[in-house]
């Protein structure tokens, strides 16, 4: 007897082959069987999700929520299953010595959080990050990460000034080494939105990345993204991608742009994850939801099938998670994510304004996680989860 089966649903799971109308089985927070008519005989629990697509539990790789230690951080469940998101990278929220905050708030979650650690040892409690050498603890850092194997899987530096200014390339050096001593990978924010150090840092910076390497904000239009001043693609992007590092697009309030995208999906080296960069303000004025980061790469061209595989298996192939997460197949954690998708006509726009017809759009209905059934929140608009309706005959 299973516990839960999502009935009559779309399911769209590129990384198991799978794209059609299917019941979705759970059993003790696994899932126990993908399949077309399930009798209601075999479960204790049914959930009709006909017309809505069913896919792997969204992971948002990189997000903030060190909820009540930043002020920006958002509470985990609201950017997580009430979100329709069943796992958060905290992107370098927490540095070594604020890392203990986390005891206060994962136990409180049923969102899964996965905390890379800041080089900067006071994470991003106050920003700037680093203001000066001693705003890193190299031994520290590693010590607070080699004691937390099973939680901490990445390091997380920032290419901003003024800690470039101040450290130059020395600064991502020492998170390198700081994420070789403690064997885990190297998450770089990259863009400069103070806008004041030398944008060809790009280069030596991606020569840095190793194969598992991490690449955030990759459709940044600050100093320091990947493309030069012709807008064409530098060459060590395509090396790092050959070599396995992955390239995510996180949205934030200020590194994401529709023309920066354009350009380089024009290039043909495609992102591998979409995620949101979520803080509260964020959250409220320009990035909106894991649904809405979906939505915009359904807009700029991708299929649904790329885009479920960039918030599903592909990040969780960059945490190293595949065996786990990020796929329906029978006896993987029953992370599953059951999401609306509309027609209809709405604009979305970047972090510089541009605007960006959409006629499709995703929110969230339903998550689960680990098995257990949660019901999205209201929304991060007065009205719920859509996008800005577009205006008739308008613009883009
Ligand atoms: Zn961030």
């Amino acid at each position: 007897m299973y516990d839960l089966v999502l009935k009559g649903g779309r399911v769209v799971d590129p990384a198991s082959d799978l794209d059609g109308v299917l019941d979705v089985a759970i059993e003790n927070g696994l899932i126990a069987r993908v399949a077309a008519a399930i009798a209601p005989a075999e479960t204790a629990r049914v959930i009709e999700v006909g017309g809505a697509i069913v896919t792997p539990g969204l992971i948002d790789l990189h997000a903030h929520v060190f909820e009540g230690v930043n002020r920006t951080g958002v509470n985990p469940d609201l950017g997580g299953v009430y979100s329709g998101v069943t796992t958060i990278v905290d992107a370098g929220s927490a540095g070594a010595a604020t890392f203990g905050g986390w005891r206060h708030i994962l136990p409180h979650c049923h969102t899964e959080i996965i905390p890379f650690l800041h080089i900067c040892q006071t994470g991003l409690a106050t920003l700037p990050d680093i203001i000066a050498e001693s705003s890193i603890n190299l031994a520290d850092t590693v010590k607070v990460a080699t004691q937390h194997p099973d939680l901490i899987r990445g390091i997380k530096a920032r290419m901003v000034s003024p800690a470039l200014e101040i450290m130059g390339m020395e600064m991502p050096k020492l998170a390198k080494r700081a994420a070789r001593e403690a064997g885990i990978k190297l998450m770089v924010h990259i863009g400069d939105t103070e806008k004041r150090y030398d944008p060809k840092v790009i280069h030596p910076l991606l020569a840095l990345l190793e194969p598992g390497d991490i690449l955030t904000h990759y459709f940044t239009p600050n100093p320091g993204g990947v493309l030069d001043g012709n807008g064409k693609l530098v060459p060590e992007a395509r090396e790092a991608a050959d070599r396995g590092v992955w390239f995510d697009t996180a949205h934030g309030r200020m590194n994401f742009s529709f023309d920066v995208g354009r350009r380089i999906i024009d290039q043909g080296l495609l992102p591998h994850c979409i995620s949101t960069d979520l803080t509260v303000p964020g959250r409220q004025m320009t990035v909106h939801s894991m649904t809405e980061m979906m939505t915009r790469f359904l807009g700029l061209g991708f299929t649904l099938p790329q885009v479920v595989t960039m918030s599903t298996a592909n990040p969780a192939r960059a945490i190293g998670a595949e065996q786990r997460l990020g796929r329906l197949a029978v006896g993987r954690q029953a992370d599953v994510s059951v999401l609306d998708l509309e027609d209809g006509a709405w604009v979305v726009y970047d972090i510089l304004g541009a605007p960006l017809r959409v006629d499709r759009a995703f929110a969230p209905r339903l998550t689960v996680k680990k098995g257990r059934v949660f019901t999205p929140d209201f929304g991060p608009r007065p009205w719920g989860w859509w996008p800005d309706r577009a205006i008739t005959g308008g613009c883009c």
